[in-house]
């Protein structure tokens, strides 16, 4: 990819096969300073839309990779910092899906989607990831740090109006850090912003790498699965986010699991890598605890789920 300025990849991604990264801004122009992010302090810390990226330039370096017999699953429009921000963004995502019928992913942190400019730029995707990591005005401004104007309260009616108004699929991300946004009382302010936006699914995930700057740590699996439990059966934990390593072999008993299973329904997976042990280990006690009529079980879009009876 050498000789490509805007893009990279196909690089493999969990979540999308294999994606194409375009380059929408550079390096680091972004509405937000997130402690954990991976791309260091951002530099240019602004809501300022302009075209930071030529998009004649990005779409001509997109024609020739095709032409050079490119293929991926995703075009993934992101950057070194906020797409969005680009004020050429809805007619780059628009000329490159007349390019090509591989689809359109928005990867974008929604902050300025309650502006309608940016909404319906956004609305050019086939497919949008926003985040969203907060569910107090304190927390928003501790973990992501927004340029002036950004409140919560816009910030969640952003992201409502656009599942609202958007044809393709909205996948949200809760990025979760140790000691800043994953008590419960967060999580669960969290849960009330997720039943407002209705996204077709919430991504669990964590800080796993450390950040180049700040201190922002990983949370351990136990409070994944007490998140996953949270924020409802909508929501799955990222793969990568799991803690690798945890003992297997340690002993719990079954009133963990129940503890566990606390208020939301749970899956054999989440038990097991929640506690650290064995799938059939977890479940032998789901099966047990199912056995004494303290839990049931419920299927749900062709996954078990374990809840309380
Ligand atoms: S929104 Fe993304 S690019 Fe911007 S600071 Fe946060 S993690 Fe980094």
């Amino acid at each position: 990819m050498a000789e490509y300025r805007h893009l990279y990849g196909p690089v493999p991604s969990r979540r999308l096969g294999r994606s194409l990264g375009v380059d929408m801004v550079p390096m680091k122009t972004c509405c937000l300073d997130c402690i954990y992010c991976q791309l260091g302090p951002t530099t240019v810390h602004t809501d300022e839309r302009r075209e930071y990226v030529r998009v004649d330039e990005v779409l001509d370096e997109l024609a020739r990779w095709l032409e050079a017999g490119g293929s991926a699953d995703y075009l993934t429009f992101a950057g070194c910092g906020e797409p969005t921000l680009n004020s050429e963004l809805g007619d780059a995502m628009a000329r490159a899906r007349e390019l090509t019928d591989i689809p359109v992913c928005l990867l974008t942190n929604g902050a300025l989607l309650w502006r309608e400019g940016v909404r319906s730029a956004a609305m050019q995707a086939d497919l949008m990831m926003p985040s969203l990591d907060a569910g107090t005005e304190e927390t928003l401004q501790r973990i992501n740090r927004p340029v002036e104007g950004i409140t919560l309260e816009r910030y969640i009616e952003g992201l409502r109006a656009t599942v609202e108004g958007f044809r393709g699929e909205v996948w949200l991300e809760v990025m979760l850090v140790a000691g800043v946004n994953d008590s419960d009382a967060e999580l669960e302010a969290i849960d009330r912003a997720i039943e407002r936006i209705h996204p077709a699914q919430v991504q669990i995930n964590t800080v796993v790498r450390p950040a180049p700057a700040g201190d922002a740590r990983r949370v351990d699996n136990a409070t994944l699965v007490r998140a996953r439990v949270i924020l409802g059966p909508n929501a799955t934990v990222i793969s990568s986010a799991w803690e690798r390593g945890a003992p297997d072999s340690a002993e719990h008993d079954a009133a963990e699991v129940l503890a566990l299973v606390g208020r939301r329904p749970v899956t054999l997976q989440d038990v097991a890598h929640g506690l650290g042990m064995h799938p059939n280990e977890a479940s032998k006690y789901l099966a047990h605890l199912v056995g004494e009529g303290d839990l049931r079980t419920e299927q749900r879009d062709g996954q078990l789920f374990y809840v309380r009876a």
